[in-house]
């Protein structure tokens, strides 16, 4: 009777087999790397080196890319609400501003302006007309500087010059802090943090800087959108008011609702001080 013979795994056979994982291990490499482009291109901020960094997938699988107490910065809401953050910055802008405002309080859209503290000084009945419409203010600086670039008293007289600017036309101290082209160091964070501020980063830019026509604006913040976005616009592009309506009316028929960042932060389960 003949039985099957075991044939001995030859060295050929070895070499076949680690070059196949080898293979394998590649395809699934590049299917890592593509899938974190996709991310980093399609909704959030997350520049390539970060999309390229395991860490940074670890963290943000653990939630832990939402708040950081350790640094006071939020970089994203809660996923577990269909919510986003409006946030507007570069106001006052006498022109676009009062517009801007009105058609988010006539919709009832929460949004939270950070603002210039030089701009303040100009235009401070448009700083109070957006306090008194009851949205959430935020310090943008006092003139506009990257911080990166000041020594840490510096970074701290930007932050208390835009608060001196913004109480005495509103009566408001502010405890968000947008870094002007949301250009932070570690340095910044604590500078602002050692003032009792929350540094605010944002995951969906609208580009609405750029001379883009509002339907482009529109659809990029659209499909850039999660729960627990927030969306980065601009107070003084004509191409942002004109885009409102369709970004509004776009994420309610999602089903998103816009709350401050705040409101974002308390559904982080983040305890601060309420100063707006
Ligand atoms: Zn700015």
């Amino acid at each position: 009777m003949q039985t099957h013979r075991q044939w001995p795994r030859s060295a050929y056979n070895n070499r076949m087999q680690i070059k196949r994982s080898k293979a394998v291990g590649t395809i699934v490499a590049v299917a890592l790397l593509g899938w974190a482009g996709w991310q980093a291109n399609q909704s959030r901020k997350v520049p390539l080196e970060r999309a390229l960094n395991p860490m940074f997938w670890v963290r943000h699988l653990r939630g832990e890319d939402q708040y950081d107490p350790q640094t006071a910065l939020l970089e994203h809401g809660s996923p577990k609400y269909r919510e986003v953050a409006l946030t507007i910055d570069d106001g006052p802008d006498p022109n676009l501003g009062p517009p801007i405002a009105a058609y988010l309080k006539a919709n009832g859209v929460a949004a939270t302006f950070f603002l210039v503290g030089t701009r303040v000084r100009q235009y401070p009945q448009v700083a109070r007309l957006l306090a008194r419409d009851g949205f959430e203010l935020g310090n943008h600086t006092y003139d506009h500087q990257r911080l990166p670039g000041l020594k840490p008293h510096e970074i701290a007289n930007e932050i208390r010059l835009c608060d001196r600017d913004v109480f005495q036309a509103t009566g408001r101290h502010l405890n968000l802090l947008r870094p002007p082209g949301v250009q932070y160091d570690d340095k910044t964070l604590q500078a602002a943090r050692a003032l009792g501020y929350v540094t605010v980063s944002w995951t969906a830019g609208a580009r609405d800087y750029e001379t883009q026509p509002p339907q482009w604006i529109a659809d990029r913040v659209l499909r850039r959108t999660e729960p627990g976005s927030i969306i980065l616009l601009h107070q003084d592009s004509p191409s942002t008011l004109a885009a409102l309506p369709r970004i509004v009316n776009g994420l309610r028929g999602q089903g998103y609702s816009f709350v401050t960042v705040s409101q974002m932060l308390a559904h982080l389960g983040v305890r601060r001080q309420n100063t707006n």
